[in-house]
């Protein structure tokens, strides 16, 4: 098999860590498979290079600083790779350039373009391991050094993954894999086997530690099956994320996740006339904010109240955006003590009564549901945030994840 693997700062943290990571290397090429490992920079050493740039300036230029954050994964590529070979194996070390990651010109925030995999394939004939520089590729236009966005590792070894057909890829990090729900909050949570593309792509804030968002959509996108294991339990078989279709046996539900970075923005009495909707949103889309939920109640009166949430982050420039609506609105409130529950399922498809659990299972714990949004294989609910943990144990409980 062709296996790329990527480890993640915590993995390549040490010096020790990275001869962990050797060995585990090593056992993979003793079973007979070609090898491309995709590394990050030893933990922290993004956001000290980052001070650093800082001390000097507090906006210092995108290109300098892809040229000195690129830097942070050639150092752990380099290390690996001499390692593997005082052990006798022959390895290289490539950058994003040697790999061939060509990207778009957005400095610090880059796009794969293509990935010419010509290289690897040789060196690959040649028995190599090959040993990459992940978060990084070059620029079409100019040729010079890019990023792919923090987290951007993640990035390069799917997409590495996909261009030259890999049989896998596997994403080591701390954690052993995807879990029914945040296991700080129910320890009954269980290591879940397989789960689809779109399941953890709703799951997000379960992964959000454990797999970059961007990366999980393209491996939807590039057909790569994922697997999210630790190197520090190599024996632990991990997750795999994979399609639909080779899921045999889909939970109704696969997980709980919890989002407590929400805002409820309440518009109240809205005149209700064609187009303010549209305007609303517009103004906030034009000032780069990401909508999530939105409820519309019946209009009485001709005047309707129009709820919607946004990210913790984007509070202020909401509050901006909506002074244009002040004769619009009669009043405008913002409550932060709220949360997203969300129950994910692909299974919930092809089943009925499975919301009226998830409303059940609230009541029971007398808790209030402020707005629900529905898609094929979610239920998402804004609930207070004090109840946040009693809803995520609870739903737990009702669809019986810990079974
Ligand atoms: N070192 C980069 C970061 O910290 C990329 C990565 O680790 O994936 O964001
Ligand atoms: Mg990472």
């Amino acid at each position: 098999m062709l296996k790329v693997l990527k480890f993640g700062g915590t993995s390549v943290g040490t010096l020790e860590r990275i001869q962990n990571v050797a060995k585990i290397i090593k056992n993979i090429r003793d079973d007979g498979h070609d090898i491309i490992a995709v590394v990050s920079a030893m933990s922290g050493e993004t956001n000290k290079l980052i001070e650093y740039a800082n001390t000097f300036s507090s906006n210092p230029s995108n290109k300098e600083m892809d040229m000195l954050l690129s830097s942070g994964e050639r150092v752990t590529s380099a290390l690996l790779s001499i390692a593997l070979n005082e052990d006798g194996y022959k390895t290289t070390s490539m950058s994003g350039r040697e790999v061939g990651i060509f990207t778009t010109n957005e400095h610090t925030n880059a796009r794969i373009e293509s990935i010419d995999t010509s290289n690897m394939q040789e060196s690959i004939a040649q028995g190599n391991i090959i040993i990459v520089a992940g978060f990084q590729g070059v620029s079409v236009n100019t040729s010079r050094v890019t990023t792919l966005g923090r987290g951007g590792s993640d990035l390069s070894a799917v997409a590495i993954a996909g261009a030259i057909a890999a049989d896998i890829c596997e994403i080591y990090t701390d954690v052993d894999g995807i879990y029914t729900t945040d296991p700080r909050i129910e320890p009954k949570a269980k290591k879940m086997d397989k789960i689809s593309y779109d399941e953890m792509l709703e799951l997000a804030s379960l992964g959000a530690k454990v797999l970059q968002n961007r990366s999980v959509e393209m491996a939807k996108k590039l057909n790569v099956n994922l697997v999210s294991r630790s190197s520090f339990t190599p024996e632990v078989e991990g997750t795999l994320i994979t399609k639909e279709e080779n899921i045999m046996e889909a939970p109704i539900v696969s997980g709980i996740a919890l989002d407590k970075n929400q805002i409820r923005v309440g518009l109240y009495k809205v005149s209700d006339k064609p187009g303010i909707a549209a305007s609303i949103f517009q103004t906030l889309a034009n000032s780069n904010i990401n909508v999530d939920m939105i409820v519309q109640t019946i209009a009485v009166d001709g005047k309707a109240d129009l709820d919607f949430t946004i990210s913790t982050g984007d509070l202020e420039k909401t509050q901006k955006a909506m002074e244009t609506f002040k004769d619009d609105v009669e009043k405008i409130d913002y409550n932060e003590a709220v949360c997203k529950v969300s129950i994910v399922g692909v299974g919930m498809k092809s089943h009925t009564g499975v919301a009226s659990k998830a409303f059940l299972a609230m009541a029971n714990e007398n808790i209030n549901i402020r707005i629900i949004s529905t898609s094929e294989i979610k239920i998402s609910m804004i609930i207070d945030e004090k109840y946040a943990e009693l809803a995520v144990r609870s739903l737990h409980d009702v669809y019986e994840l810990d079974k």
